[in-house]
């Protein structure tokens, strides 16, 4: 019997597993894998980022930087969270997303922790950093976590199938952390998911290369999941499917290291992975989960915001919160 703790550890560990997995093969196609390393089986860095062996990139740093904003404040707050994006550029991140710096810019601009719809937001960035609200808002009501998901994503991605696969992630992993088998998974999050946007649809054909785009991303990323029945299958699939492999991975990772727990993660892995991010996600991953068993009242901050103070300002000034 796998504990919940276990499973969200098993997460977070497996989210940072399959960044730092994947990011070597991001943006190759799986031929040029192929002729450059066989199967890409391990932790070995590299890549066009030339990234230490274990080393993390922006899906794994935003995650942190938003789980860390959930715990310092006890609560999701969009305007803290916006700053812990804004703070995390500023450090000058080894990566990070066209529509992610787009949605800092305007936060630091306008003060509003959220972007404009926009028809051209379906990047997977939102989705790539989801598991902190997940863990936050485990057993909470459908709307909270609705809401949450809403306005994590919305800071930098206001789309529909970027929302849509946030939140199939989050009611997978919810679903995860309770013990469920695949079918209930499959049935449940991923039927209505397919059922709302059959775009997702990843079992009638290859999903090969698949881009930043979360249509492409997911499928390639639920073809892994349902395909292997072990984590480190689920992980070597998914990336060696090349292109936007390192976040394929990163949610891969997460969605199987929840499913299989902390346990079933590869140990000569974990020997490589990167030791500060692993003992930040060893910390958070129980701590966020506390946050969503032990507040009794709303997770989410109503904040009536005219706006957010912001950039640099957002940690000094608080907005009016009812
Ligand atoms: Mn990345
Ligand atoms: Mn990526």
């Amino acid at each position: 019997m796998i504990s919940s703790q276990e499973r969200a550890r098993g997460a977070y560990l497996g989210l940072a597993l399959g960044d730092a997995l994947g990011a070597t093969v991001e943006f190759m196609t799986p031929w040029e894998i192929v002729a450059a390393y066989g199967k890409h089986a391990k932790l070995r860095g590299g890549g066009w980022l030339h990234l230490k062996p274990g080393q993390v990139t922006d899906d794994t740093q935003m995650s942190l930087a938003l789980g860390g904003a959930l715990l310092a404040n006890g609560r999701i707050d969009p305007c803290e969270i916006a700053a812990a994006f804004s703070q995390w550029m500023r450090g000058k991140p080894v990566d990070i997303g066209n529509t992610v710096r787009r949605g800092i810019v305007h936060f630091r601009h306008s003060g509003q922790p959220w972007v404009p719809p926009s028809p051209h937001d379906a990047g997977n960035g939102a989705c790539m950093r989801v598991l902190p609200i997940a863990l936050a808002t485990w057993r909470r009501s459908a709307e909270e976590i609705r809401q949450a998901c809403v306005a994590q994503s919305h800071i930098t991605h206001n789309n529909e199938l970027s929302d849509a696969a946030t939140e199939c992630v989050v009611a997978m992993l919810h679903l995860g952390l309770e013990g469920a088998g695949k079918e209930e998974l499959r049935h449940g999050p991923v039927a209505g998911l397919l059922a709302a946007y059959p775009q997702f649809r990843f079992d009638d054909k290859e999903c090969v290369n698949p881009s930043g785009y979360v249509v492409d991303t997911l499928r390639a990323v639920l073809a892994a999941f349902f395909r292997h029945d072990d984590f480190c299958s689920i992980l070597v699939d998914v990336v060696n499917r090349g292109g936007d492999a390192d976040t394929t991975g990163a949610i891969a990772g997460m969605l199987a290291g929840c499913y299989y727990g902390e346990q079933a993660l590869p140990a000569e892995w974990l020997r490589v992975l990167d030791k500060d991010i692993q003992t930040a996600c060893r910390a958070q991953a129980p701590a966020l989960l506390q946050l969503a068993t032990a507040q009794g009242g709303a997770l989410l901050a109503r904040v009536r915001v005219r706006n957010c103070p912001g950039g640099d300002d957002a940690r000094s000034t608080r907005p009016v919160v009812v």
